[in-house]
C-alpha cells in the first residue's frame, strides 16, 4: 500500500508519528477517490462545486448503504420479537425539542484561532491532546513488549513503569478539569485548560486563540408562509425523539410489554462546527437508533447487555476485532447516568461509530411535563404504573459505511507484479454479489449468460458484464467488491458447467449450472451473518 512505503522510509522515530498521520491521510484520500470513481459517494451537487461535507451515494454507494441497513434492521428487529420498527417525519412539534431539551442544551463549545481563521471544537482538541498523550504510553508499551518479548507482563508494566503512569495521571487531570469545566457550562474554564495545555493550532501553529463560545446545532426553518418565532421548526437533530413521542401510540397498538424497543433508521441535521473527513461528520447524516425501554433499576443490567449485543454485531462483520473498542464517556449528556461509545479504527484513528446510552425516564418524562399526557407503562407483573427507562443504541450510517468501505479497500500487488485494487467487503453487504459474463461476445456464449443471468437476478443482485478481456473484467469487480464471477465459455455450451471465481483469493472453481443458486446463497446470504 503507498502508506506502508511511506512509513518505511520514516525512520527516525520523531518522524513516525508524522509518518503514521500522513499515511492515514493518504488512505483516507485513497478511498474517497476510489469511492468517487465507482459511483459510491460524488461530493453533492458537484456541477455547482459541491456544498461543503455535504456527499450524494451514488449506484453502488446506495446498494451498500442499503445492505447495512437491511443488517442492522434484521439483527435489530427481524429477530428480536420485542422490538418493532417505525419511521418517524423529519419535522416535529416544536415543543418537542423544548422538551428534550435540544432547544438549550444542544451546543458544542467552539473556539477560534485567530490567525488562521479556523474554528473548532473546543473539547475536541482537548481530545485530541488526551489522544496523543495516550499514544505516548501505547509506544513505551511497545518498547516494553519488544524488550521484554514472552515474559512482557503488559498488566504489571502498566501499573508500574514511571513514564507509563506520569502520562496516565495527566491523562486523569485533563479529563477531570475538562468534565468538571463542561459539567458546569464553565466556558472561561474549558479556555483555560486550552491555554494550559498549550495547544497550539494545527493549521497556523499559533496558540492565539478567542474566547469559547456555545453554539446551538440545530438547523431551523419555517413553517407554511409565516414568517417569525410562531411558525419556527427544526431539522430534526436526532431521530430519537421521533420514537418517544411515538412510545404510547406504539406500546399501546403493538400491545407491547416491558422490556420492548422501537427501532428506527432516518436522516438527522446538525450544524457541525467543523464538518469534514468525508462522511464521517456530516450536516446532514442517518442514523438507526433503538429505544429500549426498561423497567426503573434494571437499566444498567440492559445498558450492558446491549453494549455486549452491539460490539457483537459489528464484530460478526469480520472487521477485524483489533479495529473496535469502548470508549466510556466523561462528560455525561444531560439526560443520561452512563454512556459509552464504540469506537472504530478509521482511517483517522479511533473514532465514534455507535453510541449506547442510559438515557433514565428523562425524556419520556420531559414529554409528559411539556405536553401533559401521561406516558407510562402499567407492569401486571408489579402491579403498579411508571415512566419507563431508556436505553439507547445509535449508530450513524454513514460513519458505518465509511468503516465497511475503508477497512475493505487494498491495493494489492500480485505475483506476477500486477496490481489490484479491491474491496473486500462482507459479501453479505456487497452491492452485487455476482457479476456473469461470457468469456467472448460471440458461438452464443452471451446468450447462454444471460440465461444464466436471469436463473440468478431473483436471487441475487448481478451484474452481467461482456466488454474487455476476462482480466479487466475481474478487475473492474474486484474494484467494487463482487464475491464471485461466473464465466461462460465453451465448455459451458457442451456440459452445463461454469467457472465461479471468488474475488479474496481469485481462484476458480468449476461448478455446474444447476448448483450455482444454493452454493452462491450459502456464501452471501445475509442469514448465516445473522445466525452465526
Ligand atoms: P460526535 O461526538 O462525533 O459529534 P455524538 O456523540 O454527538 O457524535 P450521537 O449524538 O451519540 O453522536 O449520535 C449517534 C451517532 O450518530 C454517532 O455515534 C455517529 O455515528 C452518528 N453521528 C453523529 N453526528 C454525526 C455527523 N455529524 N455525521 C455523521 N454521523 C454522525
Amino acid at each position: 500500500m503507498v502508506g506502508f512505503f511511506y512509513a518505511l522510509e520514516c525512520t527516525h522515530a520523531n518522524l513516525f508519528y508524522l509518518c503514521a498521520m500522513q499515511q492515514k491521510d493518504d488512505i483516507l484520500k485513497e478511498v474517497i477517490s476510489h469511492a468517487k470513481e465507482y459511483g459510491f459517494v460524488f461530493p453533492s451537487s458537484e456541477i455547482y462545486d459541491g456544498l461543503s461535507a455535504t456527499y450524494d451515494y451514488g449506484q453502488l454507494g446506495s446498494l451498500l448503504k442499503n445492505n447495512i441497513k437491511e443488517y442492522w434492521w434484521k439483527a435489530m428487529v427481524q429477530v428480536h420479537d420485542n422490538i418493532v420498527g417505525i419511521d418517524a417525519a423529519i419535522f416535529m412539534h416544536p415543543t418537542t425539542w423544548k422538551a428534550s431539551g435540544h432547544v438549550d442544551a444542544f451546543n458544542d463549545p467552539l473556539i477560534d484561532n485567530k490567525d488562521s481563521k479556523k474554528r473548532y471544537r473546543a473539547d475536541v482538541l482537548i481530545e485530541e491532546h488526551i489522544e496523543k498523550i495516550r499514544q505516548k504510553i501505547e509506544k513505551e508499551v511497545a518498547k516494553g513488549i519488544k524488550r521484554f518479548g514472552d515474559d512482557f507482563d503488559e498488566a504489571q508494566f502498566r501499573a508500574t513503569n514511571p513514564n507509563v503512569l506520569r502520562n496516565a495521571k495527566k491523562i486523569e487531570e485533563i479529563e477531570g478539569r475538562m468534565k468538571e469545566s463542561l459539567g458546569n457550562d464553565d466556558l472561561e474554564g474549558v479556555y483555560n485548560l486550552i491555554v494550559d495545555l498549550e495547544i497550539a493550532c494545527p493549521i497556523s501553529g499559533s496558540k492565539n486563540w478567542t474566547e469559547v463560545r456555545q453554539f446551538n446545532l440545530m438547523f431551523s426553518t419555517e413553517l407554511g408562509s409565516v414568517a417569525g418565532d410562531a411558525a419556527k421548526i427544526y431539522l430534526r437533530p436526532e431521530t430519537a425523539q421521533g420514537i418517544f413521542v411515538n412510545y404510547l401510540n406504539v406500546q399501546k397498538t403493538g400491545r407491547m410489554k416491558i422490556p420492548f424497543g422501537i427501532a428506527q433508521i432516518g436522516k438527522a441535521f446538525r450544524n457541525e462546527i467543523v464538518a469534514r473527513q468525508f462522511i464521517f461528520r456530516m450536516r446532514e447524516f442517518e442514523q438507526m437508533e433503538m429505544q429500549f425501554f426498561v423497567r426503573p433499576g434494571e437499566e444498567m443490567k440492559w445498558y450492558d447487555y446491549w453494549k455486549e449485543h452491539r460490539m457483537q454485531w459489528h464484530q460478526k462483520l469480520g472487521l477485524g476485532e483489533a479495529n473496535y473498542r469502548f470508549h466510556d464517556h466523561i462528560k455525561l449528556a444531560h439526560y443520561a447516568n452512563a454512556a459509552a461509545d464504540i469506537e472504530f479504527n478509521f482511517p483517522m484513528g479511533f473514532k465514534e461509530l455507535e453510541g449506547i446510552h442510559s438515557r433514565t425516564d428523562f425524556d419520556l418524562k420531559q414529554h409528559e411535563e411539556y405536553s401533559g399526557k401521561k406516558l407510562q407503562y402499567f407492569d401486571p407483573e408489579l402491579n403498579e404504573n411508571y415512566v419507563p427507562y431508556v436505553v439507547e443504541t445509535s449508530i450513524g450510517l454513514d460513519r458505518m459505511f465509511l468503516a465497511v468501505l475503508s477497512t475493505a479497500y487494498t491495493h494489492e500487488t500480485l505475483e506476477d507484479g500486477s496490481t489490484r485494487s479491491v474491496l473486500s467487503l462482507p459479501p453479505a453487504l456487497a452491492p452485487y454479489k455476482v457479476a456473469v459474463m461470457p468469456l467472448t461476445k460471440k458461438d452464443g456464449l452471451p446468450e447462454k449468460a444471460k440465461e444464466v443471468l436471469n436463473k440468478l437476478q431473483y436471487d441475487f443482485s448481478c451484474q452481467y458484464d461482456e466488454k474487455d478481456s476476462p482480466g479487466k473484467r475481474y478487475r473492474r469487480q474486484d474494484a467494487i467488491g463482487t464475491p464471485y464471477c461466473i464465466m461462460i465459455d465453451h465448455q459451458t455450451m457442451e456440459d452445463n458447467t461454469v467457472t465461479i471465481r471468488d474475488r479474496d483469493t481469485m481462484e476458480q472453481e468449476r461448478i455446474t449450472i444447476a448448483e450455482l443458486n444454493a452454493i452462491i446463497d450459502q456464501k452471501v446470504n445475509m442469514k448465516y451473518l445473522l445466525m452465526d
